[in-house]
C-alpha cells in the first residue's frame, strides 16, 4: 500500500498566488515519488485552480469539507459534486475544527453519505479531546467511527481513510505531542471497530489509517514505522515546501 500524506491548509493562505507557489513546490517533488500519494486540501477558493495544475494521480487537491447537499438554496455550502466537478478528488470530513463549531457525528455520517456517492475519497477525521485513566477515550473514538460510518455499505466503507487525530496534539496550542505507541493503541481500536462494521477483519485491515496532530519531518518516520499508520495528515508543516516535502521523501524512504 502506498503511503497516503494529505496537507490540511486550513484557512491558510492568505492570497491565491501564493497557494500557487506552494502547491508547485510540493507538486514539482510529489510527482517523482513512486510510494507516496501527496493530497493538499486548500481553502476551496484556491482548490479548482490549483487542481488544473495537477500533472499526476500521485499528487491531487481535496476540499477540508463537503455538505450533504447536491445542489439548491443552501447558501454558502459547497456540494461533494461540486467538488469532484472541480477536481477534487479527497474531501476531509469532521475535522475537530469543525467538530468545535458544532458538527456532530449525525453531521458527519450525512457528509460521508453524500461524498460516496461521488468518485470522492472521505478522509474520516477521529479524536479525543482527552486521556482519562479509564480508557474511555479509546471507547469514544471507536464510536465516533462507527457513528460516522453508519447505514454506508461494505463496498463504500472500503473507500473510506480514517485519520486519527488527538484534539490536545493538534496545532500551536497541542499540549505534547503524541508518541507512537499512543499512536499504534488508537490505530488498533480503530481497525476493531472497522472489523465490527465490515464483513471481515481482512477487510478492515485493508483501510488506510493517518496520524495526524504536529507531525512534521522530526517525527514522520516514528510514526509510519511505529505508529502502524498508512499515512499522515499535515496541518503547519502542510504550508512550508521545504518542510513538507522533507516529509513526503521520508514517507518514500519508509515504504520502499
Ligand atoms: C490538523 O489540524 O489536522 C493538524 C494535524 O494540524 P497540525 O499538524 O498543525 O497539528
Amino acid at each position: 500500500m502506498k503511503k497516503l500524506i494529505i496537507a490540511n491548509w486550513k484557512m491558510n493562505p492568505l492570497k491565491g498566488t501564493e497557494a500557487a507557489k506552494i502547491f508547485k513546490s510540493i507538486n514539482t517533488a510529489a510527482i517523482k515519488l513512486k510510494n507516496v500519494e501527496t493530497v493538499v486540501c486548500p481553502p476551496l477558493v484556491y482548490m479548482q485552480s490549483l487542481g488544473q495544475m495537477v500533472t499526476s494521480r500521485n499528487c491531487v487537491v481535496g476540499s477540508q469539507d463537503a455538505f450533504w447537499e447536491h445542489v439548491g438554496a443552501f447558501t454558502g455550502q459547497v456540494s461533494a459534486d461540486m467538488i469532484f466537478n472541480a477536481r477534487g478528488r479527497y474531501v476531509i470530513v469532521g475535522h475537530s475544527e469543525r467538530r468545535a463549531l458544532g458538527e456532530t457525528d449525525e453531521l458527519v455520517n450525512k457528509k460521508m453519505t453524500s461524498i460516496l456517492q461521488f468518485p470522492l475519497i472521505p478522509v474520516l477525521c477521529v479524536g479525543e479531546k482527552t486521556r482519562d485513566d479509564d480508557s474511555n477515550y479509546i471507547k469514544l473514538v471507536k464510536q465516533q467511527v462507527k457513528n460516522g460510518l453508519a447505514g454506508l455499505s461494505a463496498e463504500q466503507i472500503s473507500r473510506v481513510v480514517v485519520a486519527y487525530e488527538p484534539i490536545w496534539a493538534i496545532g500551536v496550542q497541542a499540549r505534547r505531542v503524541c508518541t507512537p505507541p499512543e499512536c499504534r493503541e488508537m490505530v488498533l481500536a480503530i481497525r476493531q471497530a472497522l472489523a465490527d462494521v465490515l464483513p471481515s477483519s481482512n477487510d478492515a485491515s485493508k483501510i488506510p489509517l493517518l496520524y495526524g496532530g504536529s507531525a512534521d519531518s522530526k517525527n514522520a518516520a516514528e510514526f509510519l514505522n511505529e505508529g502502524l499508520v498508512q499515512g499522515l495528515l499535515v496541518g503547519r508543516a502542510s504550508l512550508d515546501p521545504k518542510e513538507f516535502v522533507a516529509m513526503l521523501k521520508i514517507a518514500e524512504k519508509v515504504s520502499g
